[in-house]
């Protein structure tokens, strides 16, 4: 199956993508740690969006398709994915729904977590507290992303909505609920069979 997990900055779609891949075996294709990986190992594409990442901008759409296109060639990626932070805009949704007809397969389940603005910086600061803080995890930087997500990823949920696909969770619920019912969601639309 191939999922979305969509939502906030801070909702938990790192943590419960890993989970899903823990538990089912579908790789998390999380664009964002692809993105820090390339800064940290100082590849040229690392050397281009490093700033961006830093301002908690958005990195071209043609960027983060290339990068998509090729990571779902790789054998693990045949009985699907969960992509985390991916599609972020409009034309990535339309450039994964092209590439997966291509190669026969198709967006099954988006899942929304919703979070309040409030929580999603008060996580942001225990992160920090924690000393556990990413690059782009200060208060500064989470307010622009916050701003791009509404302006250029939020409207991507009434493009879902349209084909029928998204089911919308609770993500202020503690870890273990929200875990519980995603999995929840995922059996009732494999039970589904929906084509
Ligand atoms: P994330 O780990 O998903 O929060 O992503 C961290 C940062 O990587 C974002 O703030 C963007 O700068 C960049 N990024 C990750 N995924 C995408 C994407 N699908 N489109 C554009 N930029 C992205």
């Amino acid at each position: 199956m191939n999922l979305v997990l969509f939502g906030p900055p801070g909702a938990g779609k790192g943590t419960q993508a890993k989970v899903i891949q823990d538990q089912r075996g579908l790789p998390q294709l999380s664009t964002g740690e692809m993105l820090r990986s390339a800064i940290a190992s100082g590849s040229t594409l690392g050397r281009e969006v490093d700033a961006i990442l830093a301002r908690g901008d958005l990195v071209s759409d043609d960027i983060v398709v290339s990068i998509i296109e090729e990571r779902l060639k790789k054998p693990d990626c045949v009985k699907g994915a969960v992509f985390d932070g991916f599609p972020r805009t409009i034309a990535q949704a339309e450039a994964l729904d092209r590439l997966l007809a291509g190669m026969g397969r198709r967006i099954k389940l988006v899942v929304e977590l919703k979070v309040n603005d409030e929580i999603l910086i008060e996580r942001v600061r225990q992160r920090i507290a924690q000393g556990l803080s990413r690059q782009d995890d200060n208060p500064e930087t989470l307010r622009n992303r916050l701003a791009v997500y509404y302006r250029s990823t939020a409207p991507l949920i009434d493009f879902y909505k349209l084909q029928g696909k998204v089911v919308s969770i609770d993500g202020m619920e503690p870890v273990a609920t929200v875990t519980k019912q995603i999995a929840d969601v995922i059996d009732a639309r494999l039970a589904a069979r929906v084509e």
